[in-house]
């Protein structure tokens, strides 16, 4: 370690925290992680399914090509090779209908103009007439596009309904994980500008992918190998209370056992449920802590079910169009990992804005998803579920709703030697990796031009 003598502490385990820790560890600085859980890892993590000897995740997570941060990341940690990007992907309708949809190239585009097995000429030429509309806005936002939800946005640029249904409401709230009733059309206007300045340039427009590794390995694993290469010190179980100022300097880390982990430079990467308490210190911790709450929480829904037989599937991601009216989306982890099928058939589905399913129960949750796979799989009518994992998230993420952007801090604060990390700090992205990874870029880079 080449060392400048300062201590840097890091504050939270999850993607912000591990990106920040390890690219300060590659800066040859002396790092302390703290996290309060016995894992790392954060919102993305890998479960263990004891009755089937697999390990699944605590929700599906996609990545877009224009994840620049993100990559660097797993640069860093030696798993870039871990993310694909599939060409086609697959719609569906519960009378069976079917459309694949080109995610690459030229298909892509046509995708965008309207792929909806219903749309006929007319709908297609107003869907490509409001598909440019849309990116124009997006790049050039009228004034007042943070006071509309997206789907006041839409229905302005005119986008058809058919265009809307197949593909701009899902996309919209796989964005922003509302949906488009409640979500910010400036958080899609944001992230959609965003894409076209990485399609432009890298010249090749942003397209989804996934990994063929679970969470942990994909994130965690490769960070503690740098972790023991570097000499970086990860604390479990320690749960940090105050960031410690003395003269407009960090001084310290208080825990809640009492002891303090000494620090010279502090990065602060807990979401805004974590927040309260721990600025106490901070001149405008007032201020941070109001937008922190104001910032609210939206629910994801995620469940992995194990049946004793395969589904059919075409594609490695499927929409369900039609479904529950929130987002369904099949994952299916053979074509997405190549994993055995020995002990079942592996399908993770995730419910973006589950304002209504978050209060039922386990099993209620299970039955739900498996009535909506057997409206749409044939293969799914006598499917047995082998066994099943619900993850119920109240506080997935903030709420992405009308008038929440403009809130979310910068990763700067006033105190020099202290900066914040997190998907809800102030960044290009929505809340998502990204948006964690690009925060944790940002504070990295504050700490180390500092004079
Ligand atoms: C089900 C689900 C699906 C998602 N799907 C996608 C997707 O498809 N694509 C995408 O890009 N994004 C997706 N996201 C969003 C993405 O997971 C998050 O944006 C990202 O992981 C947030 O990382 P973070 O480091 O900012 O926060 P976190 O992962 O929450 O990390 C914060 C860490 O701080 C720790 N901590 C909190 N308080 C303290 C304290 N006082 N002391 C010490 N440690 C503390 C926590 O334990 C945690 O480990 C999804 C999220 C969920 C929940």
């Amino acid at each position: 370690m080449s060392g400048d003598g300062r201590r840097y502490v890091v504050i939270g385990g999850g993607l912000a925290g591990l990106a920040c820790a390890v690219w300060l560890a590659e800066a040859g600085k002396d790092v302390t992680l703290l996290e309060r859980r016995a894992r790392l890892g954060g919102r993305t993590h890998a479960m263990h399914a004891e009755r089937v000897e697999d390990r699944a995740d605590n929700g599906q997570h996609v990545i877009a090509s224009g994840y620049e941060h993100l990559f660097r990341y797993l640069a860093s940690v030696g798993t870039r090779d871990f993310v694909v990007f599939p060409r086609t992907s697959t719609l569906r309708w519960p009378d069976g209908r079917q459309v694949t949809v080109q995610t690459s190239g030229l298909g892509a585009v046509r995708t965008l103009f309207g792929v909806h097995p219903d749309a006929g000429i007319a709908d297609r030429l107003r869907a490509a007439r409001a598909t440019v509309r849309l990116g124009w806005q997006a790049l050039h936002p009228p004034p007042d596009l943070a006071d509309l939800t997206t789907e006041q946005w839409l229905q302005r640029v005119g986008m058809p309904a058919p265009a809307r249904e197949a593909l701009w409401d899902w996309l919209a709230l796989g964005i922003a994980a509302e949906p488009v009733a409640r979500g910010s059309a400036k958080v899609f206007a944001t992230v959609m500008a965003t894409g076209f300045r990485m399609a432009v340039k890298h010249r090749t427009p942003v397209n989804i992918g996934y990994p063929t590794v679970d969470l942990d390995t994909l994130f965690v694993s490769g960070a503690l190998r740098v972790f023991t290469e570097r000499g970086v010190t990860v604390r479990y179980r320690a749960v940090a209370r105050r960031v410690q100022i003395s003269e407009g300097a960090v001084t310290g880390v208080l825990l809640a056992d009492g002891t303090v982990v000494p620090a010279d430079d502090v990065v602060c990467a807990v979401p805004n449920s974590n927040i309260v308490g721990l600025l106490d210190e901070l001149p405008e911790h007032d201020e941070i802590y109001s937008a922190a709450d104001e910032l609210g929480y939206t629910p994801i829904v995620s469940t992995n079910l194990y049946l004793d037989r395969p589904l059919g599937t075409a594609s490695a991601f499927e929409g369900l169009i039609g479904g529950t009216g929130i987002i369904d989306e099949v994952f299916d982890r053979q074509i997405m990992h190549g994993r055995s099928t020995d002990h079942g058939w592996l399908y993770c589905l995730t419910t973006s804005g589950a304002y209504e399913q978050i209060g039922r129960t386990g099993d209620d949750i299970v039955s739900e998803q498996m009535a909506l796979l057997r409206r749409y799989y044939p293969a799914a009518a006598d499917a047995e579920v082998v066994e099943a994992q619900v993850v119920k998230m109240p506080k997935a993420t903030f709420a992405q709703v009308v008038g929440m952007d403009s809130l979310r801090p910068p990763q700067r604060t006033s105190v020099p030697s202290l900066v914040l990390a997190g998907d809800w700090t102030a960044t290009d992205w929505s809340a998502t990796m990204e948006s964690a990874a690009q925060s944790a870029a940002r504070a990295v880079d504050l700490l180390l031009t500092r004079p």
